[in-house]
């Protein structure tokens, strides 16, 4: 190759557009490949991402960190209030949450930069297998779901999610209580009661956390990102813009802080059952724990799903598929019919189950009448 071509082959950076050095397309992110690729001449370009092994100290985190303002915007959905980070010189989009065109520039600042993403590994038609083979399983779904979605609303996003590690030093104090029978009373009132008997317990656990994992976006709640983990975060790549190209970013609505609380709250729940399991109480009647943490380091990390949303018969459905590795979960309509079917068969069965149960015994009361 020489060094014209070589020179061809590189990526334009300079505005958020990859220009396909082969066609002058756009290029955009593509799963199958983990390249940017051309849908239009199939060039593809490797994107040699370093796996990101930095963390960052909390406490040097600033609430006014907007270093990711000089290559993106944030665009407001007047639909559905979904705060998305694009491209700075990105201009027509739809809403990747409803599909609505109303969106405009907003004033909200686009904040901190991604530390790392864990890039789409799942491609746009492997999630839509995925959900058509989800869906065939579930029994009371209407045909017309299972067949075809109706008007779904379909699109990649990464979601901004809060990865946490630190250490801990705990020390309790607490009164715990064993059960056990004994015989009491004498004579007729003699009887056997259950009783608790208490011991006070204190000591230290030390404990490590690597990588929890919060939810930066109050779209999706903790619950939902609980579900649809795990992410791989600890191989995830370095913040490349590359990765996100045809892709949509939500902005976090939950800040690098109000996400440490949630996690600490896990974390203290963790401690706690932790010093529980150890003794195995019937009773806790108090357990105090003091923690201590040091290195608190944090990640702020874009996690992969593809979101579709559906309407039918009026009511909005959905489900999402983890684009890493493939995991689907979902809301999906019942079919009525279908429901009553099988509860008339189940009626028919017991039924017809009594019917015989009543021949057997008229038939043995007779036998025994003639006997
Ligand atoms: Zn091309
Ligand atoms: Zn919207």
């Amino acid at each position: 190759m020489n060094k014209e071509q070589n020179e061809n082959l590189e990526v334009k950076t300079d505005n958020e557009i990859f220009k396909c050095p082969g066609c002058g397309s756009n290029m955009f992110y593509d799963p199958d490949h983990e390249t940017l690729s051309c849908d239009y001449c199939g060039s593809q370009i490797a994107i040699d991402g370093q796996t990101n092994v930095n963390e960052l100290d909390l406490f040097t985190a600033s609430d006014d960190d907007n270093s990711w303002e000089a290559e993106t915007k944030v665009v407001h959905c007047d639909n559905c209030g979904a705060n998305t980070v694009v491209d700075i010189n990105d201009i027509a989009r739809v809403c990747p949450f409803c599909g609505s065109p109303s969106v405009g520039s907003s004033d909200e600042r686009a904040g901190m930069k991604p530390t790392s993403v864990v890039p789409f590994k799942v491609s746009r038609d492997e999630a839509l297998n995925k959900y058509t083979s989800w869906i065939k399983r579930k029994t009371y779904v209407p045909k017309t779901v299972k067949n075809e979605l109706p008007n779904p609303i379909f699109n990649g996003i990464y979601l901004p999610t809060w990865t946490y590690d630190a250490n801990t030093i705990s020390s309790y104090k607490g009164r715990f209580g064993e059960h056990y029978v004994t015989t009491v009373g004498s004579g007729k009132n003699r009887r056997t009661v259950t009783r608790t008997r208490y011991y006070y317990v204190n000591g230290t656990i030390s404990r490590t956390y690597d990588d929890i994992l919060i939810s930066g976006s109050t779209r999706l709640e903790q619950k939902r990102l609980d579900k649809i983990s795990p992410f791989n975060t600890n191989v995830s790549k370095e913040y490349d813009k590359r990765y996100l190209a045809g892709f949509s970013a939500e902005h976090y609505t939950i800040n690098v802080r109000s996400g440490w609380d949630t996690a600490k709250k896990r974390i203290e729940e963790d401690i706690r059952s932790s010093i529980i399991r150890k003794y195995r109480p019937d009773v806790v009647s108090y357990l105090h724990i003091k923690t201590h943490y040091e290195n608190i380091t944090y990640k702020y990390v874009l996690v992969p799903l593809w979101l579709c949303t559906y309407k039918y018969n009026n009511k909005e459905y959905g489900f999402m598929v983890n684009g890493e590795n493939g995991k689907i979960t979902g809301k999906y309509p019942i079919s009525i019919p279908k429901v009553l079917l099988t509860i008339a068969i189940f009626i028919i069965i017991i039924v017809v189950a009594l019917i015989i149960y009543g021949l057997i015994s008229e038939n043995n009361q007779m036998y025994q009448l003639l006997k």
